[in-house]
């Protein structure tokens, strides 16, 4: 009898260890499910993300601190198209301090000089990125704007008909990424738009879009657009938008597309 004892005392161990296991592989099964559902409302969350990219162009100003100010009240960064002018080291100095992005719209800004060639063109962006770098100790960010956008044709004046033709894909080459722009704040179709008419652009034409890289101007004349910051960025907010600063990771912006 004691066998027999043993025997079914074994049974019952037997049948426990089946038991537990069968919950352990249902408990398995849940959680690996679950990490599933994670993953995918992850990777929805990703594609419908919608994120503003405020960019400034042709900067330094007077108005960059003011600009870095409401940015700074507004926990957003933005991305500063600048030039170079030696005289205005503290601003250059202050958007990196910000946490802003300081990334490459030429030195010169000057078509008949950047749009001669693309080593002319290559020339000038080398020119301000050291520029840069001796200010900050920043290394540059390769993130460029083609005064006028990468479509311009005031170029064919200076380069050719062929010369963004030319520009575009040699700059690509040198490791450098440019951005266009999917949102015109319209600041700078006059001498100084009005503020209305800059909030209205950005908020309606963000509507429209999830990467939002939204044009605007950091120059003395545009003191509409440092007073039209702030509504359109609590306008952005209230659409879903989070901010970002552009790097050569973001996605495309570009008005000539580029293989
Ligand atoms: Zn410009």
């Amino acid at each position: 009898m004691k066998v027999k004892f043993a025997n079914s005392k074994l049974a019952k161990n037997i049948n426990n260890i089946q038991k537990t296991n069968d919950n352990t592989v249902s408990e398995n099964k849940k959680l690996l499910s679950n990490v599933k559902k994670e993953q995918d409302n992850y990777k929805n969350k990703l594609k419908n993300r919608k994120v503003a990219y405020l960019t400034f162009d042709d900067g330094p100003s007077n108005h960059t601190e003011k600009i870095l100010n409401i940015l700074d009240e507004n926990n957003v960064h933005a991305t500063f198209f600048v030039n170079g002018k030696p005289e205005l080291t503290k601003e250059y100095k202050a958007i990196v301090k910000q946490g802003s992005i300081l990334a490459n719209h030429t030195y010169s800004h000057d078509y008949k000089t950047v749009y001669s060639s693309p080593e002319n063109f290559k020339k000038d962006i080398e020119k301000l990125d050291k520029f840069l770098e001796n200010l900050t100790g920043e290394k540059p960010s390769h993130v460029i704007r083609y005064p006028g956008g990468s479509n311009n044709t005031i170029s064919h004046s200076y380069g050719g008909p062929d010369i963004m033709k030319r520009v575009l894909p040699y700059m690509k080459k040198a490791g450098y990424k440019h951005f266009d722009w999917t949102v015109d704040s319209r600041d700078a179709e006059k001498f100084r738009q009005a503020t209305d008419v800059i909030i209205n652009s950005v908020l309606t034409q963000s509507k429209s879009t999830k990467n939002a890289v939204i044009l605007m101007h950091d120059l003395n004349p545009k003191t509409t657009t440092v007073e039209a910051l702030p509504t359109v960025i609590k306008g952005l907010k209230e659409q879903g938008f989070t901010f970002d600063v552009l790097t050569k990771d973001s996605p495309d912006a570009s008005f000539v597309k580029m293989n």
